[in-house]
C-alpha cells in the first residue's frame, strides 16, 4: 500500500474493514456493553489540530483500533437492554456498505431513480407487514423526530389554511395540540420547533393504564374550543419510551375525528412488533390515523437511520414541505415522486436498500420469531426478577419492556450503577409516578435466551455482592 488513499487502497482497506466487522460482531459478547470511560478519555488521545501532511492509512487504521472500539457503547451487543435497541442486522450492514460506495443524494427521483422507487416499494411492503390497509403511502425519514416534526408542521398548516408558510405565526390564532405525558420528548421538540409553543401542547390526563382515553381527549379539545382556542392536532402514543404506554388508539382517533382534528401516531419503537398479528390489538384503530411513524432502525434490524412515516394522504404534507425551485424541476416528468418534498431536509440517503435486504434475508417469519422471542424472554426475566428479595416490578411488560425497583430511589440508583459498572449487561432508568425505576427492554437482534436470563442473575449478584458463590462467574 502506498501512502495515498486511492481507489486501489479502498479495495484493500474495505476488505480489512469487512474482516474487522465480522470479528467485532463475533467477539461482542466478550466486551463490556457500555464503555467504562471517564469524559475526555478519548478526546485526550487525539491531536488538537488536523494534520498538514497526508498520513498513511496504516497509521489511521492502527489508531482506530487502538482508540475507538474500547470507547464505544456496543449497541449491537446481545446484552444491550438499555434505552431501545438500534439493531443492525448483518444484511442491513451489507446494504449500507453498498449505499456508502454509491454515496448518492436521493433528493429527487432523477438524482437516483432506484433510491426513490425502492423506497416506494419498501413503504408498501412495510405497510402490508404491519397490517395497515391499502391507501397508506409514505416515506422514509432519518428519525422519528423528523417524521413527527413533519406531521406537526402539516397539521399546523392545515389548521391555518396554509397561511403560516407565507405570513408566519405572529398574527395567527393560538393553535393547540394534544398528547399524553407518556409521549416522547420528540413531540415536545416538534411543537417547539414548529412555533406552536410548549404551553400549547396539552398533556391530556391518562387513565390507570397510562393511556389517553377518547373521552379525556374530547373533553380537552372541547374545553379549548369553548375558550376560543384552535385545536389543530393530536399525537397519540403507541408504545411510550418510558414504560411502553399505549393510548386507546381507536377511541382517541374517533374522538379526534368527531372534533375534526387530524391524528399522528408515534409508534417509533412498538411499530416493529406489529409485524406479528397477535400484537396489533395494542394499536387497534390505528388505520384511522392520518400519519403514523415507526422506526425499523429500532427493532426490525434495518440500522439507524430508518424511520418510516405512513401517510393516508401525502397531499397536505407535500403542500407544507414541498418547494420546487427551478433547479429541482424534472422536465416533463410530473408523475414522479420527489421525496424531498415529503420531508424537512432536502438531501436524503438511500435508506430503502437496507430494508430490501433485511426483509428478504430474514423474511417476515424470521423477524417475527425474533420479536416473539424477545417478548417471551422479557416475561421470563420479569418473573425471575420478581422472585428476588426486595425487587418490585414497577410496570408490567408491554411487549418486551418492563421496569423494576428496590425499596428506595437511592437503593435503586445504586443498584443500577453497580449493574452498569459490572458491564455484562446494560440497563437504563426512568421515573414512574416520580419514582426512580430501572427499565429492561429486550430487543437486540442477536440476543439469545441465555443473554436475557443473565439480567436477573446479574441483579441478584449485585444485590448481594459478597454471597454470590453459587452463581456462575462471567
Ligand atoms: C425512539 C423514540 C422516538 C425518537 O426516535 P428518533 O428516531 O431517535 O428520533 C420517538 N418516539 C418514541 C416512542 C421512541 O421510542
Amino acid at each position: 500500500m502506498g501512502t495515498t488513499m486511492d481507489h486501489e487502497g479502498l479495495r484493500h482497506w474495505s476488505k480489512r474493514a469487512a474482516d474487522w466487522a465480522a470479528d467485532y460482531h463475533a467477539t461482542l459478547r466478550d466486551r463490556p456493553v457500555r464503555a467504562p470511560l471517564v469524559p475526555g478519555a478519548i478526546a485526550r488521545q487525539l491531536p488538537p489540530g488536523p494534520p498538514d501532511a497526508a498520513e498513511p492509512m496504516e497509521a489511521i487504521w492502527a489508531d482506530f483500533e487502538r482508540i475507538v472500539p474500547d470507547g464505544m457503547t456496543h449497541w449491537q451487543h446481545p446484552r444491550f437492554f438499555a434505552y431501545f435497541p438500534a439493531n443492525a442486522a448483518p444484511a442491513s450492514m451489507l446494504a449500507e456498505q453498498l449505499v456508502n460506495a454509491m454515496a448518492c443524494n436521493a433528493l429527487i427521483w432523477q438524482t437516483s431513480p432506484a433510491a426513490t422507487e425502492v423506497e416506494q416499494v419498501m413503504v408498501g411492503w412495510l405497510r402490508q407487514a404491519v397490517g395497515l390497509p391499502e391507501g397508506f403511502t409514505g416515506t422514509i425519514h432519518d428519525s422519528a423526530t423528523n417524521a413527527t416534526l413533519s406531521a406537526v408542521l402539516t397539521m399546523r398548516e392545515q389548521a391555518l389554511g396554509w397561511k403560516g408558510l407565507e405570513d408566519g405565526l405572529s398574527g395567527a390564532p393560538t393553535l393547540r395540540f394534544y398528547a399524553s405525558a407518556e409521549t416522547h420528548s420528540s413531540v415536545d421538540k416538534a411543537i417547539r420547533v414548529a412555533g406552536i409553543g410548549q404551553r400549547n401542547l396539552v398533556k391530556v390526563a391518562t387513565d390507570a393504564a397510562r393511556a389517553m382515553t377518547g373521552a379525556a381527549l374530547q373533553a380537552a379539545i372541547r374545553a379549548d374550543r369553548a375558550a376560543g382556542l384552535h385545536p389543530a392536532g393530536v399525537i397519540l402514543c403507541a408504545g411510550g419510551t418510558s414504560v411502553g404506554a399505549f393510548d386507546r388508539i381507536a377511541e382517541c382517533v374517533a374522538a379526534a375525528k368527531a372534533e375534526g382534528v387530524p391524528v399522528h401516531v408515534d409508534a417509533a419503537w412498538a411499530g416493529s412488533a406489529m409485524i406479528c398479528p397477535e400484537f396489533r390489538d395494542l394499536w387497534a384503530g390505528v388505520e384511522g390515523a392520518d400519519s403514523i411513524v415507526f422506526n425499523p432502525h429500532k427493532w426490525l434490524g434495518a440500522q439507524f437511520d430508518c424511520s418510516i412515516q405512513f401517510l393516508k394522504d401525502p397531499g397536505a404534507q407535500v403542500r407544507t414541505l414541498g418547494l420546487r425551485p427551478t433547479y429541482l424541476e424534472t422536465a416533463g416528468r410530473e408523475e414522479i415522486v420527489n421525496f424531498n418534498e415529503w420531508t424537512v431536509p432536502l438531501g436524503r440517503r438511500f435508506r430503502a436498500l437496507k430494508l430490501w435486504f433485511v426483509l428478504r434475508a430474514y423474511g417476515l417469519e424470521g423477524l417475527r420469531e425474533r420479536i416473539r422471542n424477545h417478548v417471551t424472554w422479557a416475561l421470563r426475566s420479569r418473573d425471575q426478577l420478581a422472585a428476588l428479595p426486595g425487587v418490585r416490578i414497577v410496570t408490567e411488560p408491554r411487549l418486551s419492556l418492563f421496569s423494576f425497583a428496590l425499596e428506595t430511589d437511592a437503593a435503586t440508583e445504586a443498584l443500577l450503577q453497580r449493574i452498569n459498572d459490572d458491564g455484562r449487561i446494560y440497563l437504563t432508568q426512568t421515573r414512574v409516578d416520580g419514582q426512580f425505576a430501572i427499565r429492561v427492554q429486550v430487543g437486540s437482534f442477536d440476543c439469545r435466551e441465555e443473554d436475557v436470563m443473565l439480567i436477573a442473575k446479574t441483579v441478584q449478584e449485585m444485590l448481594a455482592p459478597c454471597s454470590s458463590d453459587s452463581l456462575p462467574s462471567r
